[in-house]
């Protein structure tokens, strides 16, 4: 038998389950005073990611010198599984919760750790992720956007493209070619940069994306001075840091709980006593989330035994967004033949339809389907 991919049994502690009936109270209180419409406009309210930094659930596993809680990331999970299901605004503190911080942390000189990390988790402080580029989104060892070493630090000049609210962030962290790639490795040759976004030279220009709204950008880089200290690890060697990233990327909730509006109003269309065919159809999606769920639990726990889950975690965004991506046709055939008493159907088919709209872009994000399965295979030998 092959144990290549271990899924460690894992439950959630006691204290995750209490910090869960906190999280729930809090979402429910904005809720009531207005702060948010549940799974409304863009995503982004940096008012709303201050009052989370307030309540200490961003950067809530790092160390308290940084601003953290030093809590476990069995908790966090709970607070991410929460906030996604509850539709809450986390756009604006989210990416640098999850990726930005954690590279900070493992690789950032002391003074910028603690100039930044603490604004990061009083939910003040927003980032991009700046790794694709018009020629380089699978193949991101392909990633031309020069940075040379000049006497202030580095010139920057190329362009990054489907940047995630770069328009809105204060910082990225961009993947920059240093070097040229080798003969034995064409990995090589890439560095991590801090990139303060207000740094003279850099223009970005909106991307709308199918559903109308302006979240994606391109990002031109023309003489962009990044000082000498914003260099993140080893020059020429992000290729083994930005993997450990995307393990951080990949295995969350929010990799089939993006779209769980779908579910929860299916099964309020369908009403208490749903048709055979509505009971089977509700129970088969509700067995499936159980089974993602409880591997995506796993990843989280092995994160936080210090393992590097990178595998599982492929698992889990490969089967996790081929779940959701499908969940909106699926709904509409189960509610196929409901009647529209009383305009029953009416906020369902609303939410399909941009359910439905958005749905591509969940086994594009983060690492296509291909990629993930060539990832998975490699990772069993098959390859
Ligand atoms: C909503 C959204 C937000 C995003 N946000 C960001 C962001 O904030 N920052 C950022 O840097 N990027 C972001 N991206 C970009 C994303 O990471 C890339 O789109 C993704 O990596 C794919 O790259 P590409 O679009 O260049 O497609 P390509 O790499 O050109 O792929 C095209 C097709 O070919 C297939 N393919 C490619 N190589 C192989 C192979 N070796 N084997 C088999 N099939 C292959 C792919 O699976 C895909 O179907 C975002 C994308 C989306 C959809």
């Amino acid at each position: 038998m092959n144990n290549k991919i271990t899924f460690d049994p894992t439950r959630l502690p006691p204290e995750a389950e209490t910090l869960r009936a906190e999280v729930r109270n809090f979402l429910q209180k904005e809720i009531q005073i207005g702060t948010f419409v549940p799974h409304a406009g863009d995503g982004y309210d940096q008012e709303f990611s201050r009052k989370v930094g307030d309540m200490g659930w961003i950067g809530m596993t790092w160390p308290r010198k940084y601003g953290g809680q030093e809590r476990s990331h069995l908790e966090r999970y709970v607070v991410t599984e929460e906030f996604l299901v509850a539709g809450a605004p986390t756009k604006a503190h989210f990416t640098a919760d999850r990726q930005s911080g954690p590279v900070l942390l493992k690789y950032a000189p002391e003074s910028l750790k603690q100039k930044i990390l603490p604004s990061i988790t009083r939910g003040e402080c927003s980032f991009a992720i700046g790794m694709s580029e018009p020629d380089s989104g699978s193949d991101l060892f392909a990633a031309k956007t020069r940075a040379k070493r000049c006497d202030q630090g580095w010139r920057v000049n190329g362009r990054k493209v489907w940047t995630s609210f770069a328009h809105r962030a204060d910082y990225m962290i961009a993947l920059l070619r240093t070097s040229s790639a080798t003969e034995g490795n064409r990995r090589y040759g890439l560095t991590q940069f801090l990139v303060d976004m207000k740094t003279p030279g850099i223009l970005v220009n909106p991307i709308i994306n199918s559903t109308g709204q302006h979240d994606f950008n391109e990002v031109i880089f023309e003489d962009a001075i990044l000082p000498k200290d914003r260099m993140l690890g080893d020059v020429d060697m992000a290729w083994k840091q930005a993997t450990s990233e995307l393990s951080f990327e990949r295995s969350g909730p929010e990799r089939f709980l993006e779209n769980i509006y779908v579910l929860t109003e299916l099964i309020r269309v369908l009403g208490r006593k749903p048709d055979q065919r509505g009971s089977e159809g509700i129970g088969r999606l509700v067995a499936q989330l159980h089974t993602l769920r409880q591997m995506s639990i796993s990843v989280a726990g092995m994160l936080n035994a210090g393992k590097e889950p990178s595998l599982e975690a492929a698992v889990v965004k490969d089967v996790g967004t081929n779940w959701e991506q499908k969940l909106p046709n699926y709904a509409r055939d189960l509610a196929a033949f409901i009647d529209d008493e009383g305009n029953n159907r009416a906020p369902f088919d609303k939410l399909i339809e941009n359910a439905t709209i958005v749905s591509p872009k969940y086994t594009i994000q983060g690492g296509t389907r291909e990629i993930l399965r060539g990832i998975i295979a490699r990772g069993l030998g098959l390859r």
